[in-house]
């Protein structure tokens, strides 16, 4: 492989002896990547002006090693540090939470430019004034939809009959069941029509437009546990953020 350019969102970095950084990236050209960068840390570090920061959007310039799966990266440049996120607590908690999930349901070199548009239009509606908690549900939303787990709600997800007001939500079979099938999943949640619903438009609307749309505190509520778990039932990996994000909304 030649020496290759990309954009890329920094999801993770770890220490690596004593002057070097392992990056994890979120790529538009190549998905996930992980790459070593040099002389990074330590006395005699150059400085990296932000490019070294989670969430910063860099260009990114790599080769391959010999061995692994982990690529050399020669040069790293700021292109976004996405300034107004850092200035608070929460939107630093709700973009950790958004590059956590991201980086736990994707593998390293499996392109997908649709991810990086949604990762990349998350952390501009994060730096601006939508309320970062919606933000981070409608990533959900289209992050599963992105994954092909996008919840069945229109028809029963088991039997595909049509919906009616007795319908639960069940993980086990990805969206609404009917009530013949509520035998089929005894944990099936009750769910209100305000949360089928902001799932349906999410689905259907550019981002910006579904940040802007209001939704009760009861379906917001609703909104996060059943997401939240519908992600936990698909992503195995529990999730460090989830606990700080708990903690700061108290
Ligand atoms: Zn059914």
């Amino acid at each position: 492989m030649a020496i290759q350019k990309t954009e890329g969102i920094l999801l993770r970095r770890q220490d690596l002896r004593e002057t070097s950084l392992i990056l994890t990236f979120y790529t538009r050209g190549f998905g996930k990547i992980k790459g070593i960068v040099r002389g990074v840390r330590g006395a005699r570090a150059q400085y990296g002006g932000g490019a070294f920061e989670i969430f910063s959007l860099d260009e990114v310039v790599f080769y391959e090693r010999k061995t692994g799966d982990i690529y050399n990266i020669s040069q790293c440049d700021l292109v976004e540090f996405f300034n107004p996120i850092r200035e608070s607590l929460e939107r630093i908690a709700y973009a950790a939470y958004i590059l956590e999930l991201l980086d736990s349901v994707t593998i390293l070199a499996d392109k997908n430019s649709e991810v990086f548009e949604l990762l990349l239009d998350s952390m501009a509606l994060l730096s601006g004034e939508a309320s970062a908690k919606r933000v981070a549900r409608i990533f959900e939303i289209r992050l599963l939809g992105l994954l092909g787990l996008m919840p069945v709600l229109e028809i029963c997800a088991n039997c595909g009959k049509a919906i009616c007001p007795a319908a639960k939500f069940s993980f086990r079979h990805g969206g609404l069941v009917c009530k013949d099938c509520l035998e089929s999943d005894r944990e099936a949640h009750p769910i209100l029509p305000g949360t089928v619903k902001f799932i349906q438009y999410v689905r259907g609307s550019p981002f910006d437009k579904a940040a802007r749309i209001k939704v009760s505190s009861r379906v917001g509520k609703e909104l996060e546990t059943i997401l939240r778990e519908f992600l936990d039932y698909h992503v195995e990996r529990r999730l460090n953020t989830v606990e700080f994000l708990t903690e700061i909304e108290r």
